[in-house]
């Protein structure tokens, strides 16, 4: 997949077209990419509280919605996924989910709604420690996703708040749990 504009290209140069790296090659420039579709299944889906209203609605803050709605502008080129080092020259894709599903991931995590916890998994199953947030994929990004800055880097901080700070974790999961219970009543 090419996301640059032929009047960028240098017209008096050749200019080499290849299939990206991080997938098996079908033929020509096509690539099999069904790896991606595949473990989008085993990620833990959204899991909402409980309505705020009896009319089954939810209120939520318009600066958390804002939060999230910007990794969900994800179009699925998976043209990070094929610069990330971990899976284009280590091809590590059994240990890490790439860029493209740790937005996926952020974007469920952060919502205000989300009750399912997904912290273990990032650590192991999700492969969080393997990025060492050389930012490659935020810089290929066509959709100008922040994709360390405001993804990878606070699901890191998720993760080290609950497996080397525990008490932090234990704060905060109480203080969530009562927030939403005071968020409950109001309803
Ligand atoms: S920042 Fe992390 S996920 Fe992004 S390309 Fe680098 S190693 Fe991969
Ligand atoms: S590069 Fe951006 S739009 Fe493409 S898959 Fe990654 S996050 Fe989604």
């Amino acid at each position: 997949m090419c996301m640059t504009r032929m009047s960028e290209l240098p017209s008096e140069k050749p200019v080499t077209i290849e299939p990206i790296k991080a997938f098996p090659v079908i033929k020509d420039l096509v690539t099999n990419v069904s790896w991606n579709f595949q473990l989008k299944k085993k990620i833990k889906p959204f899991k909402p509280r409980p309505p705020d209203a009896p009319d089954g609605t939810w209120r939520m803050q318009q600066k958390d919605i804002d939060r999230v709605q910007e990794f969900r502008k994800c179009i699925e080129c998976f043209l990070c996924q094929d610069v990330c080092h971990v899976l284009r020259d280590h091809q590590m894709h059994d240990k890490f989910i790439g860029p493209r599903f740790l937005i996926h991931v952020a974007a469920l995590e952060m919502h205000p709604l989300d009750t399912e916890d997904r912290i273990e998994e990032l650590r192991d199953a999700y492969g969080i420690g393997y990025c060492n947030i050389t930012k490659c994929c935020t810089k290929v990004c066509p959709e100008s996703i922040e994709i360390t800055d405001n993804g990878i880097i606070p699901l890191k901080e998720r993760v080290v708040d609950q497996y080397y700070d525990p008490l932090g974790w234990l704060w905060g999961r109480l203080k969530k749990k009562s927030e939403q219970r005071i968020e409950n009543r109001k309803g």
